[in-house]
């Protein structure tokens, strides 16, 4: 079987847990696609993981809440073991690279790590990854008979939840003891949808011009739009943005349904990290630029007059 371990928040899966599932069902491996749902409180988290494989597996302790690496690590190998599972789907989030090396060492199996492809060829996995500060795509081949993989969220599309509803199995786990604790936890807040989950996004590059009208152009349509902010990386090396917003290949994956991109040249190196958006509008004033390439609708003209007038006739005040 494939074995697929769902992340989730708050009662709800994660983007990357959909992404996980798309991967798991185009891969064409034998045996069921399999949904792990590990935690406290999980049942609501469980129906939702129904709608997205064959088959949901589901552990539902207080001692699951929080990501001891030892405990999840584990966990995952034991049900890998148990369900004779061959290949093994874990989001290359914080956590999961956390505990993904754990599961890897206990079943005696290659990781593949933080892989942004991902194909079967003759019962081989091949996939590719960026390394060395992403200046380097390296394609990697495991042929072992169990192979556990990291995938970087956004790389895959998001699968859509079926209408029919998989059966959920409990199981039961001789728990390692954790050697962490986690010992509170400070919500931060923000208005505003994350930037991989969101599905619009608003993007401003170097040619928005300066910080504050980054704040007025980008971050005024964004909220126009009820969409998150990203950044290219000549914004944050400048100190306009967050590291946190920077799309591309050292940055962020995004997959969103519309990605506006203003004064952003359109650098492979961005392009990698949103070309998958579903719908692709640029406003730059060179009609030459790279951009245009991949954009599905282009507008030619200065972002400092354009924006502004979008923002107007979106608040109705045109
Ligand atoms: C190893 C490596 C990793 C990298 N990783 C990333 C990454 O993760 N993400 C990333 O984004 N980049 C990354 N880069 C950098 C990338 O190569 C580009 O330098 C960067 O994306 C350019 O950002 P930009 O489009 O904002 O700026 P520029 O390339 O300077 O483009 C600015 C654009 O704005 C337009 N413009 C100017 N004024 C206006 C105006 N008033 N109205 C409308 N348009 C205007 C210009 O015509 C131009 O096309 C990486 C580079 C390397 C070498």
């Amino acid at each position: 079987m494939i074995l697929v371990v769902a992340e989730h928040a708050e009662g709800k899966l994660s983007k990357s847990t959909y992404e996980l599932a798309e991967a798991a069902c185009t891969l064409g491996r034998e045996g069921p696609v399999t949904l792990l749902v590990l935690g406290s409180g999980v049942a609501t988290v469980a129906a939702e993981a129904a709608r997205l494989a064959d088959q949901v597996l589901v552990a539902d302790l207080p001692a699951l809440e929080h990501h001891d690496p030892t405990v999840w690590g584990g966990a995952v190998a034991q049900i890998a073991a148990e369900g004779e599972a061959h290949t093994i789907l874990i989001a290359a989030t914080r956590t999961g690279r956390e505990w993904s090396p754990r599961v890897a060492v206990k079943l005696e199996a290659p990781l593949l790590e933080d892989v942004v492809s991902l194909e079967d060829v003759g019962g081989a996995l091949r996939a590719s990854r960026y390394t060395f500060l992403s200046r380097v795509t390296e394609r990697m081949e495991a042929a072992g008979p169990v192979v556990v993989v990291t995938i970087k969220p956004g790389a895959f599309a998001a699968k859509a939840p079926s209408a029919e509803v998989a059966e959920q199995f409990d199981v039961e786990l001789n728990l390692a003891t954790p050697l962490l604790r986690v010992t509170g936890r400070t919500l931060e807040k923000t208005e505003r949808v994350s930037l991989t989950d969101a599905e619009i996004v608003v993007a401003g590059g170097r040619g928005v011009g300066s910080q504050e009208a980054f704040t007025k152009l980008v971050e005024g349509l964004a909220d126009e739009l009820g969409a998150a902010v990203g950044a290219t990386r000549a914004v944050v090396d400048a100190g306009w943005r967050p590291y946190s917003e920077q799309v591309g290949q050292t940055g962020k994956t995004v997959q969103p349904k519309v990605y506006v991109a203003l004064g952003i040249s359109g650098a492979v190196q961005h392009i990698s990290g949103m070309g998958k958006s579903q719908v692709i509008v640029a406003i730059n004033r060179d009609a030459d630029a790279p951009i245009f390439r991949d954009a599905d609708y282009g507008i030619v003209g200065d972002v400092k007059q354009i924006v502004p007038a979008l923002i107007r006739q979106l608040k109705g005040t045109a």
